[in-house]
């Protein structure tokens, strides 16, 4: 116990000490770089460092860039060590917790790069008299700002729709070329039904865009069980790639004959050194690799995949739920005393890994906490928002994080 813990040992705490003793993936904590006295509720905005990574890094500067030079875009292919092939073995780590096939995930540039590749092909792709884009009113800013953009490119053809997550299925109409979803809402956490909607978008000849910043990594996706088109989703977010890690994109094999890639860069070429003067894709999502691999994050991302491999994600799943669920009861006292209303569905199936407040000075709160160590994000203009990482959270650190929640509302003068 640390004096933390003794100060506040009012109730609950041996009981989640026990539950964590018997949690099958607490040793998964071992393999991340946590500083001391801090509980980083964050990992939903910038994962945090897993222990292979510093060392990846260094091996891959001294040696292979610093020893190796250029001979290491085709070296050591027969090891997997070869950079060409580099975005092709960060995508089959990334195709199992998605629920895809290696050649259907392409990994480079960022989350809002890869959406501008899906929409620009999702568009071609439809029927030109579908001139509706179907999106959520509260989606991500990057979503919309892209698909304004490049319907400005195609000289305002489109209508972007933007409607309340509860209106959606409602608005799968004829006149919807695709929808753009994200399926975990980064503000409130509520988590859509992507098998559904997908399902329901499909009966009425739409194509589904998905958002999985908030998803991949977090809990099991099944891209192929929800028969989805396109996706994206962040490197940087739960699956601990660093700071402006490559994003990753998926696009279903049906679709391999048929989606162009427009950004048509020579790596996404059939055969990048035959030096063509015409554009030939490569098979699969290959495609939508468009420049020279970004060789020391790809590095960075691959490394921190591993600790992936062997984690079964229902596990994760289960343990991310029942964080949560623990945290929102610890957190009921508190919101019969102030001003907290909690914002994220209880129901689990509408749940990602987060769970956010609404508080009328939420960033003074915010700003609070983190002196004390307990780090989570304010989201304009009211919202708290504490991300739950399986991998190296206990149910200890909720109930610590929950005490000093508590600290700081009882001092903040803040009700
Ligand atoms: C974090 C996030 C992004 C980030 O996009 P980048 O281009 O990688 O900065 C995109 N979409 C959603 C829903 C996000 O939460």
């Amino acid at each position: 116990m640390t004096v933390f813990d003794r100060l506040f040992a009012d109730s609950g705490l041996s009981q989640l000490q026990e539950k964590d003793a018997r949690d099958p993936l607490a040793h998964k904590r071992a393999e991340f770089k946590l500083p001391e006295g801090v509980i980083y509720l964050d990992g939903n905005s910038l994962g945090a460092l897993p222990l292979s990574v510093p060392a990846r890094l260094a091996r891959v500067a001294e040696e292979e860039w610093g020893g190796q030079l250029i001979r290491s875009w085709t070296a050591n292919a027969e090891a997997a060590q070869d950079w060409m092939n580099l975005p092709d073995r960060v995508a089959a780590r990334i195709a199992p917790l998605i629920g895809a096939q290696p050649q259907e995930v392409a990994v480079g540039d960022s989350t809002s790069v890869n959406l501008f590749k899906l929409l620009a092909a999702a568009l071609h792709m439809a029927a030109p008299e579908r001139r509706i884009i179907l999106t959520d009113a509260d989606n991500f800013p990057t979503d919309l700002y892209m698909a304004q953009g490049l319907n400005a490119l195609l000289g305002g053809r489109y209508e972007l729709r933007r409607v309340p997550g509860a209106e959606l299925e409602a608005n799968l109409t004829d006149e919807v070329a695709l929808t753009l979803l994200t399926e975990v809402d980064y503000r409130t956490g509520r988590k859509l039904d992507l098998a559904g909607l997908t399902a329901k978008a499909q009966q009425r000849g739409i194509l589904t865009i998905w958002d999985l910043a908030h998803s991949a990594g977090a809990f099991p996706v099944d891209l192929k069980g929800a028969g989805a088109d396109f996706a994206v989703g962040c490197g940087y977010k739960y699956l601990n790639g660093g700071p402006g890690a490559p994003s990753f994109l998926f696009v279903a094999e049906r679709h391999h004959g048929s989606a162009p890639a427009f950004l048509s860069g020579w790596m996404g070429h059939a055969d990048p050194f035959e030096m063509a003067r015409d554009f030939t894709p490569a098979p699969g999502a290959r495609r939508y690799v468009v420049g020279t691999p970004t060789v020391l994050s790809l590095s960075a991302l691959d490394a921190a995949l591993e600790v992936f491999a062997d984690v079964d994600m229902g596990q994760l799943r289960a343990k991310s739920l029942s964080l949560t669920d623990t945290f929102i009861e610890l957190m009921e006292p508190l919101t019969a005393r102030y001003p907290l209303k909690l914002v994220t569905p209880r129901n689990h199936a509408e749940r990602g890994s987060q769970v956010s407040y609404q508080h009328p000075q939420a960033q003074q709160v915010m700003h609070k906490l983190i002196e004390r160590g307990v780090l989570g994000d304010f989201r304009t203009p009211d919202i708290l928002r504490f991300g739950f990482t399986p991998l190296y959270h206990s149910h200890a650190d909720v109930w610590r994080a929950v005490q000093g929640i508590k600290t700081v509302l009882e001092e903040g003068g803040e009700a």
